[in-house]
């Protein structure tokens, strides 16, 4: 695993592909530094974190309302420290300026206030910003048959998720053996897709879309030539 920093949109990225609680708990202790298990009850706070993230991507997205009662809320209870590359409290790899636990010792707290507390900023720059966001989701789509790792995370997801597969799939007839990729990036213009592998699956997948609407339309061109010289 890259030696990065913690950062919300690989958080948010990473959860899709939890599948068990033991996936979770290896990215989790990779950022922390130790160990990690996850209790029912943290299990539940982060789920709920990652939903309100979800959300509010989906409202700046499609221009709805944000929530900012929930976020206000949390950041109430933060109090923010600044650690150098020597201070005995740096763990793994949290960024320097993260929010410290009010719970000491509890480093799966200090991740998730550290995703709030970035996804707080990224949603204030939004709100201050003349351009409605430099976040983007990757318009990739795929095979749900070959997404079978994030197939809770469609599931829990499933009504933002049609708003996102909508979006670029209109009404196609094999929509619902298809979705969208999860993932979200920094955009930059002219950019629709994370990664190549996106761009390239993308392609594909169009190709076999459109092929049998296109037979259909020779055909359908084909009947009415024959018809006009009956
Ligand atoms: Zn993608």
């Amino acid at each position: 695993m890259a030696s990065e920093k913690l950062n919300w949109i690989d958080f948010l990225n990473e959860s899709c592909t939890w599948e068990t609680k033991a996936l979770a708990e290896q990215f989790l202790s990779g950022i922390a530094g130790s160990t990690i298990k996850l209790t029912p009850v943290e299990t539940s706070h982060m789920s709920d974190l990652e939903s309100y993230m979800r959300e509010q991507l989906a409202s700046i997205h499609f221009r709805r309302k944000l929530d900012l009662e929930y976020i206000n809320e949390r950041l109430s209870k933060l109090q923010l420290e600044l650690t150098d590359s020597k201070s005995k409290r740096r763990r793994g790899r949290l960024p320097s300026l993260s929010p410290s636990s009010s719970i000491e010792n509890n480093p799966l707290q200090r991740i998730l206030d550290s995703v709030l507390f970035q996804f707080a900023c990224f949603l204030g720059e939004t709100i201050d910003s003349e351009t409605p966001y430099t976040v983007a989701r990757c318009e990739a789509i795929y095979k749900t048959t070959s997404l079978k790792d994030c197939k809770s995370f469609y599931k829990k997801f499933r009504s933002l998720e049609n708003s996102w597969k909508e979006e670029i799939l209109d009404d196609s007839p094999m929509a619902p053996d298809l979705e969208r990729c999860a993932d979200f990036f920094i955009s930059a213009p002219g950019t629709k897709f994370c990664t190549d592998i996106c761009r390239f699956n993308s392609f594909a997948v169009r190709k076999q879309i459109e092929i049998p609407s296109y037979q259909a339309e020779k055909q359908r061109r084909y009947r009415e030539r024959q018809k006009s010289k009956s």
